[in-house]
């Protein structure tokens, strides 16, 4: 599989870029994990939007679904043939059912009890300590596992739910010296810590701050981390 980093901002994008959003690839399936601000956008560059045949939305804070809206009406002016799936957890009725447009765009629950099979990808879903629920995903094909934090703060059952995973795109809102547990989210040793619990081959520090020097970041998580360590960027990615 291919993952490509279509957003990585933590609460707004900057000029020209977006927050969260991930694109998975695999033999021809498209998934959008997230779908921030930007995304659709951005995602242009790596896909054609009417290739992309679901979004995966881990919650419904802004950074990660503000695209959703424009998403749909896109699904209307490019005349997409094939129905598309917005999936999304049920925590909160009316915001799930804002997910689905027209007949064009279907909502579909996910929930930690199921493993969604989603083309050629197996994806597993453990809720996340957040201030809305959150789910991180854990994504399998062919034997090779990437494990989406999505937005939380540090948790024990979330090393266990990532465990031995070739890939950790942890969430990484703040520095060493910024603890940011009480708002729902990890700095760089939280994600260090959690890279090295589970036993992780790579991690990649995302949903980064809008101040600093991100370098730092990575060198903060290495104090903790002793596999490989990688600062995302627009379009960067990762096979597998
Ligand atoms: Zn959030
Ligand atoms: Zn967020």
């Amino acid at each position: 599989m291919k993952m490509t980093v279509v957003g990585f901002w933590h609460g707004y994008p900057e000029a020209g870029e977006a927050t969260s959003g991930y694109l998975l690839e695999a033999d021809e399936y498209n998934v959008l994990i997230d779908c921030g601000s930007g995304v659709i956008s951005n995602v242009q560059k790596f896909c054609n939007l009417n290739d992309l045949k679901a979004i995966i939305l881990s919650h419904y804070h802004h950074d990660h679904m503000a695209d959703i809206g424009v998403f749909h009406y896109s699904q209307i002016l490019t005349q997409s043939k094939e129905k598309k799936i917005i999936y999304g957890h049920t925590e909160d009725e009316e915001k799930f059912q804002k997910l689905h447009f027209q007949d064009l765009v279907v909502a579909k629950a996910f929930s930690e009890k199921h493993v969604l099979t989603l083309g050629p990808f197996n994806i597993n879903f453990h809720k996340t300590v957040h201030p809305a629920s959150c789910y991180a995903m854990r994504i399998e094909r062919n034997g090779k596992i990437m494990t989406y934090t999505a937005d939380t703060s540090y948790q024990e059952e979330l090393a266990d739910f990532a465990k031995n995973s070739d890939v950790l795109i942890a969430e990484c809102s703040a520095y060493e010296e910024n603890d940011v547990s009480q708002f729902g989210h990890m700095n760089s040793r939280d994600a260090g810590r959690l890279a090295q619990k589970a036993g992780v081959k790579q991690l990649l520090l995302s949903h980064l701050p809008h101040h600093g020097d991100h370098q730092q970041l990575k060198n903060e998580a290495s104090k903790y981390f002793d596999g490989e360590i990688l600062i995302a960027s627009s379009g960067l990615s990762i096979s597998l």
